[in-house]
């Protein structure tokens, strides 16, 4: 297929363009490609770009994942999604003229058909919707992963009836109206011409059969909802926001389509010590300006453990030390990051007598000489090896 244009562009509305000229540019367009009048040949392909564009500018949710992600963002839809919310009906009314036609959607139900759901498929299988849950975790969880139960409350099919929505022993009746196929055909007029349009059978709510004795248990829904405990992992590396799928364990599908799946909703909190940037952990350290001046070495304290840190002589405030492999898995690659040790070198305050004392003697050895070194070396990560 071609490269997908942009919805705004194949409407011809700006990017701020409220709902009401947004419709407006879409019935004008429809008008122009609809395949029953159009002589385009390509007039079907061009009146299902539209009519794609125009079902997700005229949802606030999808218009916003769309501005937001392009193309891209709009994967999770399938086709029949894409064009849950729209009524064509209200959108064509009035299309019709004065006469006041029953028939006022005029053909435009048979759009569907266009779209490869018609017929069967508006009463046919539907995938369950996914379900989210949301998930908190510290971030040593999300270093080593974690395995945990979760109480999950989603709609799964009736086991009492199978999903049959009739108690079992029972015989349902096929629909007389629809001869049990759940639909039913119109013809109408309208200023296009006849339009053949497809419609769920009202005697049945278009399941094709009427029953009698619903079941029990989920008083004829076929699905109820219940509480389960789902198990679920969480691999090592997972960052803050990230989605975990578990296959399966949305809710229940319809008429016999798959569940949706159920998506673990990851948020990791705040370490008191450490920031996260990837697979890096940052750790700032204060330490005295003795420390600074003559070396030392420290504990680091990592995630799992704490390792020595050597400090050279003449440490600047400011300097990175690398610890390598301290930091968080890589959740596709494998391996560590690093841990990055900033250190914060802290003047002293409320000097003692003694102290005041050898510090004007320092300074009187020392001269008014700043120590300074070579501008290069400020900001610089220096690598060491840690002794853990
Ligand atoms: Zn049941
Ligand atoms: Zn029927």
């Amino acid at each position: 297929m071609a490269e997908k244009r942009d919805y705004y562009e194949v409407l011809g509305v700006s990017k701020d363009s409220d709902k009401k000229d947004i419709k407006k540019a879409y019935r004008k367009l429809a008008m122009k490609y609809h395949p029953d009048v159009s002589e385009d040949p390509e007039s079907a392909d061009k009146f299902k770009e539209i009519s794609e564009a125009y079902a997700i500018l005229s949802d606030e949710e999808k218009r916003s994942t769309y501005d937001q992600y392009g193309h891209a963002g709009m994967g999770g839809f399938s086709q029949e999604d894409i064009y849950n919310n729209i009524n064509f009906e209200d959108i064509f009314k009035g299309f019709s003229g004065s006469g006041g036609n029953s028939g006022g959607t005029g053909g435009f139900e048979n759009i569907f058909d266009l779209f490869g759901f018609g017929g069967g498929g508006r009463n046919g299988p539907r995938q369950g919707d996914d379900l989210a849950y949301h998930l908190d975790i510290t971030l040593e969880e999300a270093a080593h992963g974690l395995e945990k139960d979760i109480e999950v409350s989603h709609e799964k099919i009736c086991s009492h009836c199978q999903g049959s929505k009739a108690e079992p022993g029972t015989n349902p009746r096929t629909c007389p109206t629809c001869g049990g196929s759940g639909q039913v055909r119109h013809i109408s007029n309208t200023p296009l011409g006849q339009f053949a349009t497809i419609r769920p059978c009202n005697n049945c709510h278009g399941e094709g059969k009427i029953i009698e004795t619903p079941c029990n248990k989920c008083r004829g829904k076929g699905i109820v909802r219940e509480k389960n405990t789902i198990h679920i992992k969480i691999p090592p590396g997972v960052e803050d926001g990230n989605r975990i799928r578990v296959h399966g364990e949305g809710n229940a599908g319809e008429r016999g389509g798959p569940p949706g799946d159920l998506y673990i909703m990851i948020g990791v909190k705040e370490h008191a010590l450490f920031k996260r940037d990837g697979a890096d952990l940052i750790y700032h350290m204060p330490i005295s300006f003795v420390q600074a001046s003559l070396g030392d070495t420290v504990e680091v304290p990592t995630l799992d453990s704490e390792v020595d840190l050597k400090i050279p002589a003449g440490t600047q405030s400011g300097t990175s030390f690398r610890m390598r492999g301290h930091g968080m898995p890589h959740m596709r690659w494998g391996g560590k990051g690093n841990l990055y040790v900033k250190v914060k070198v802290i003047t002293p305050k409320n000097l003692n007598q003694r102290q005041k004392e050898l510090l004007r003697e320092f300074a009187n050895v020392s001269g008014d000489e700043i120590y300074t070194e070579g501008k290069g070396f400020f900001g610089k990560v220096k690598d060491v090896i840690s002794h853990s």
